[in-house]
């Protein structure tokens, strides 16, 4: 994979590989070798058009949405399988789009996708998409519909996790779909359309357009489109939640974090410490739910920090295909110049660098940042309150549960977080009290596909994941029924 050049000349437009209608391409660089990896087609506002009338017509005229939803499914089934089929091979090509190491990738993000596939596969022949109900007046039938032609807009971090949370739901849900992936992973995506097609997906259902966010603005204002399903920055959410709100489209939005692990006072950091690190610089570092605010107990404080700092000095930098390493590149330049900005940024607020702080010695290309730790973190600085998305960590003092919580909520965000603890008891009575979305106790992972998954505040609107992901793509009708007439379902 390493060096060889992945080029699409041709977007996957209702089914078929459609030649751009601009000029514009979206060249990919390998984050750790600043070299070309690929490139692909930038889609302008006339090849959305193109995408959404696909979209339109085969909701409108089907029959995809009217197929039984197991039938929908069968398509999921044979992605999911082709994706293993070549797991190595597109763990590798994620990995020279956006830098995340092959240990932690194959699994995050490629395995996982294709556990979401099977997921709503399964659920197409479980899930009560009607129902009659013994209403006050009488006989209801109570039908769940596609909510029809969905944009779904998706980030650079974990492509191919993204795509496979908006397009498995909305798919069994007899939806439509134009995706239109970041900038930085359009070869991915378009890889999957690929495998779609392979899967026998009918023309016009699924439509696959790398562009920028401009073009994915007119996407999201689009007049034939019913329902947009973001994932991004809490700055691009606001405003497709205002554009939507406007036209009372339908929206979800899965944001930012800042999320907190709370190390109790009787946490046994041997035990903790792997677990909350697997998930504070996993990916990078680059992941919404990263566990990046570390509030730990005064009287623990440098016990924690040492030991934070001995594990996190121990990680392996460096090329992220080489199996052993478990920190790789940033996506890109511009986000090392960010990471490195708050890094100066917390110096300044009057926070210590207790390790790292630059660019790992040894290494002269990509965008490499070093496992960074800091200390001495108030919780109103602007590195404990702001999203670096990168591996940077701040450990924050406080005293007692009900003070941990308290930093732990004060926050704009509520996506995430974890607490330690030799108490599940104390434990979950601190889970239930933090505002976020998602909760892990003495747990490694954070995110269960069976389950909600969304954010409250400024993370989000709407949950993916479990049933309710599936709800997100789904209009629900009252149909009155005459007395003693039974619907055959
Ligand atoms: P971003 O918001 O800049 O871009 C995300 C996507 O939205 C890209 O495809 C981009 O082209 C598009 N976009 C941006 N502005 C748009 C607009 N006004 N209209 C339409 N499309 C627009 O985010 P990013 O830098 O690519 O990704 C990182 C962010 O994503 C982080 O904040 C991270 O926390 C968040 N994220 C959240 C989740 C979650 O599930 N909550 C998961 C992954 C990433």
């Amino acid at each position: 994979m390493a060096g060889e050049l992945k080029v699409y000349d041709r977007f996957f437009i209702g089914g078929e590989w459609k030649a751009p209608a601009g000029t514009g391409t979206v060249e990919v660089i390998n984050p750790s070798t600043e070299e070309p990896a690929g490139r692909a087609p930038e889609a302008t506002e006339a090849d959305m058009d193109r995408a959404v009338e696909a979209a339109r017509r085969a909701f409108d005229e089907g029959p995809w949405p009217h197929l039984a939803p197991a039938e929908r499914a069968l398509v999921l089934t044979k992605v999911s399988e082709a994706i293993q089929a070549e797991m190595a091979e597109m763990a590798a090509l994620i990995t020279t789009e956006m830098g995340a190491p092959v240990s932690w990738g194959t699994m995050g993000q490629v395995l996982a996708p294709t556990m979401i596939f099977n997921y709503y596969a399964d659920m197409a022949g479980t899930y009560a998409f009607d129902e009659v109900r013994a209403g006050l007046m009488g006989p209801v039938l109570v039908t769940n519909e596609p909510v029809g032609v969905v944009a779904a807009i998706a980030p650079w971090n974990v492509p191919l996790f993204i795509a496979a949370a908006k397009l498995a739901p909305a798919l069994v849900a007899g939806c439509t779909v134009v995706f239109k992936p970041a900038p930085e992973t359009p070869l991915d995506a378009l890889r999957l359309a690929e495998l779609f097609e392979g899967a026998g997906l009918p023309k016009g259902v699924l439509s696959v357009v790398p562009a920028g966010r401009q073009v994915g603005e007119y996407l999201v204002r689009h007049p034939k489109v019913d329902k947009v399903s973001f994932t991004g920055s809490t700055v691009a959410g606001k405003k497709i939640g205002a554009i939507c709100g406007e036209q009372l489209k339908r929206f979800s939005l899965e944001l930012g974090g800042k999320s907190a692990a709370i190390v109790l006072d009787d946490a046994d950091l041997d035990e903790a410490l792997p677990m909350l690190l697997g998930n504070a610089i996993m990916n990078n570092g680059e992941a919404c739910i990263a566990q990046t605010r570390i509030l730990a107990p005064r009287d623990r404080y440098q016990e924690v920090v040492d030991a934070l700092s001995e594990r996190m000095s121990a990680m392996k930098v460096g090329d992220p295909l080489d199996p052993a390493t478990e920190v790789g590149p940033l996506v890109a330049e511009r986000q090392r110049e960010r990471v490195e900005g708050y890094i100066k940024i917390g110096q300044e607020e009057g926070a210590k660098v207790a390790l790292g702080g630059g660019r790992p010695a040894g290494i002269d290309r990509g965008w490499f940042v070093e496992p960074t730790l800091f200390v001495d973190v108030d919780n109103s600085m602007r590195i404990a309150q702001e999203e670096i998305f990168g591996p940077v960590l701040v450990v924050i003092p406080y005293e007692g549960d009900d003070q941990a919580v308290a930093v732990a909520n004060d926050s704009s965000y509520g996506l995430c977080g974890s607490v330690w603890t030799a108490d599940p008891d104390r434990g979950l009575e601190v889970a239930r009290k933090v505002r976020t979305g998602t909760y892990m106790l003495n747990s490694p992972i954070p995110i269960d596909f069976a389950t909600p998954f969304g954010g409250y505040k400024e993370s989000g609107l709407g949950r993916e994941f479990g049933p309710e992901g599936l709800e997100l793509f789904l209009e629900q009708k009252s149909i009155t029924l005459p007395a003693g007439y039974t619907p055959k379902l």
